[in-house]
Order: structure tokens, then sequence, then C-alpha cells
């Protein structure tokens, strides 16, 4: 860790103990990472929120606080996946329980043959061997029944594991997908774009980028509030899932904003989805559910890259993401394809923002 990343570090801390101090809420390890991350301001949904209240003159409870946490840190697959391996844990301690008990009696069986058939060998007297023939059938049906426990409990395992096996993919299907969306997360838009990537290089095959970022949702939030706003953000995931098909993934890159990859898809073909989303977005009269109050229509702005041979992952995406800075640039409610980027003199978004 670098100086500077450690004095950041500390700031944010600092901040995270102050905001501890001011409100009603108790020092516990979840409320520090609480205001540890709204100090960082990495989730913006979530600094909205505790923003509205401090406006509101409050500061957030100690159940607002776990409401808070819950919805935005609490991981859910990872409490699931610590509950798998806890019981995959138990399962495979039972079997070995079971193994090494089975070892013992076969173990002392095979001694327990060795020796008479060393005594058989001497010759023994009838009384002797009626006492060892006693003796072999009462070890016999010993191990008979350390046999049959462990049979029952390799079968009962069979199922067990079965059903762990179940609940480890539904948590690792999961854990690709963005909760609120139920679209392709980060992760997996990261890990889908290093394969298509590892796909396409050194071959002819067009793969195209296609970021989206939904237009002033920010003043939709402020006017409608949150919930509706999540509702949007459900409704744009859904379009964009409709409109691409076999290969093409899409995801929730993160707040408002959306990515498609798309494999064996050129410019043009890129533009032609795009806009299909674009116009199926516009086209949407919102309604709240709940009054059937109107909301009006919301609309998306859309920066296409093309992959070149040259490209990494990150390269790529920041071209598309000139492209989607142009089209806000250029009014909003577009779609820009790199081949109509003057030069590379536009900014990415990040850099314009900084710059303004
Ligand atoms: P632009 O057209 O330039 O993109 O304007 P904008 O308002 O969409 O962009 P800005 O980046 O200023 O604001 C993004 C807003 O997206 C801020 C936040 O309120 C909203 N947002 C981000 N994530 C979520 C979310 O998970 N749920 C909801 N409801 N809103 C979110
Ligand atoms: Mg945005
Ligand atoms: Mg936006």
């Amino acid at each position: 860790m670098s100086d500077q990343e450690f004095k950041r570090a500390l700031g944010y801390a600092n901040s995270a103990f102050d905001l501890l101090k001011r409100s009603t809420v108790p020092p516990y390890p979840q409320f520090y990472e609480l205001f540890y991350t709204y100090a960082t301001g990495v989730n913006p949904t979530l600094n909205n929120r505790i923003n509205a209240i401090f406006r509101a003159g409050d500061s957030p409870s100690e159940s607002l606080a776990e409401q808070l946490y819950n919805e935005f840190l609490k991981s859910d697959v990872n409490d699931r996946m610590t509950a798998v391996s806890q019981r995959m844990h138990a399962r495979i301690e039972a079997v070995h329980g079971a193994i090494d008990t089975a070892m013992t009696t076969a173990n002392a069986y095979s001694g327990l043959l060795q020796s008479a058939s060393g005594d058989l060998s001497l010759g023994i007297s009838p009384a002797a061997m009626k006492s060892l023939s006693e003796k072999l059938l009462a070890e016999t049906r010993h191990m008979q029944y350390t046999n049959r426990a462990l049979e029952e409990k390799l079968l009962a395992s069979r199922d067990d594991i079965a059903a762990l096996q179940r609940d480890l993919d539904d948590v690792r299907r999961e854990s690709m997908l963005d909760p609120l969306t139920k679209i392709a997360n980060r992760k997996s838009f990261d890990d889908g774009l290093a394969a298509a990537i590892a796909e396409v290089r050194g071959r002819h095959d067009p793969l195209c980028l296609m970021l989206v970022d939904i237009d002033n949702f920010k003043s939709f939030n402020d006017s409608f509030g949150h919930q509706t706003g999540d509702q949007v953000l459900r409704l744009v995931a859904m379009t964009l899932k409709s409109n691409i098909k076999g290969k093409d993934l899409a995801a929730r890159y993160g707040g408002e904003e959306f990515v498609a990859i798309l494999p064996h898809t050129d410019i043009e073909g890129a533009v032609i989805i795009a806009e299909n989303i674009r116009r199926a977005l516009q086209a949407k009269e919102l309604l709240k559910r709940s009054t059937n109050q109107k909301l009006g229509r919301i609309t998306a702005s859309f920066g296409i890259a093309a992959f070149r041979p040259t490209d990494t992952a990150a390269s790529l995406i920041e071209r598309a993401d000139r492209c989607l800075y142009a089209a806000k640039h250029a009014g909003r409610n577009r779609v820009i394809n790199e081949s109509e980027l003057v030069n590379t003199v536009t900014p990415t978004r990040k850099q314009g923002a900084s710059a303004a």
C-alpha cells in the first residue's frame, strides 16, 4: 500500500468514525463498514439515501442503519455459501468417521483371521476349534454390521451431497447476477469480456461492446423516489436482455449503467441492436403501478466500440465510454459509435466530469 493510499484509507476511516459518533448508531463493525462505504462514495445510491436522511436534519437510527447494511452491504450469497460449505463439511466429517470405524473393524478382523489361520495350521483340539469358530462368527457379524452402517451412511450422503450440489450451483449462479435487476453483474461482465476477447484475438471475427447510461436518471429518482427508480432499472435490464441473443451478454455495469458484449457483431450490427433498445425504451410510457401515476418516459444514451487487435478490455471499454460521453454531449437519447468520433480527442466521461 502506498503512502497516499494509506492516507486516503485513513481519511475514510476517520470520516466513518465521525459519522458513528454523530449518529445514534452503535459502533459495531457492520455500521463502521456502512459509514466507511459512505465515506468512499463508491455506492452513489447508498450515499443518496444517507444524504436524504442528513438533509432532513436526521441521522440514521440503528434500525435504519441495519436496513441499509442489509440492503447494500450484507451479501446473501456469502451467507448461503457459508451455510452450504458448513453442511458439506459436516457431511464429509460423518463419512470420514464411518470409514474410520469400518477400517478399524476390518483391520481387527483381518488380524483375527491371520491368527486363526496360524492356530488352524498348528492343529487344534475340537474344543479350541469350537471356541475359535464362535469367535470368528461373532467378529464376522460385527464386521457385517459395521459395513452395513457404512453403506447406510454413504447412501444418505449421496442424496445429501446431490442436494448440496444443487444448492451450490444455485449460489454460484446467483453470485454472477446483479441482485436488483437479475441480469449479469459486474463480475460476470469482467469474466465474460475477458473470455470474449480471448476468443476473438488473432481471428477476423468482429466483437463489439455497447455501453448504456440512462439519461437524467438522478432527476427521475429525485422526482419519483428511489424505489420507482429501481423499477426503471429492472425495465432497462429486461429491455436490454430481450434485444440480444445467443452468445451476447448483457450486464449491469454499475448504478444506472449497463453494458452488452456482442460477439460476432460488427459496428453496423451493434448500432441496429442499440437503436432497437433505444427506441423500445423511449416508446414506453411509465406508470407507477401502485397509484397509476404517469411518470413520463425515460431515455438512454449508447456508446459502441469495436474490438481492435491491440485492445485490452480496459481500452475497449474506454473507447465505448468516449462514445457514450459524446452521445450525452450531443444531447442524449442517441447512439454513437466509434467511427463517428472525430479523431480521438473526445474525453471519457470521467475526464469530462473532472474538467467541468
Ligand atoms: P446523465 O444523463 O448525464 O447520465 O445524468 P444522470 O442523472 O443519469 O447521471 P448521474 O451520474 O448524475 O446520476 C446517476 C444517478 O443514478 C444517481 C443515482 O440517483 C442513480 N442511481 C444509481 N444507482 C441507482 C440504483 O441502484 N437505484 C436507483 N433508484 N438509482 C440509482
Ligand atoms: Mg451514469
Ligand atoms: Mg445517467
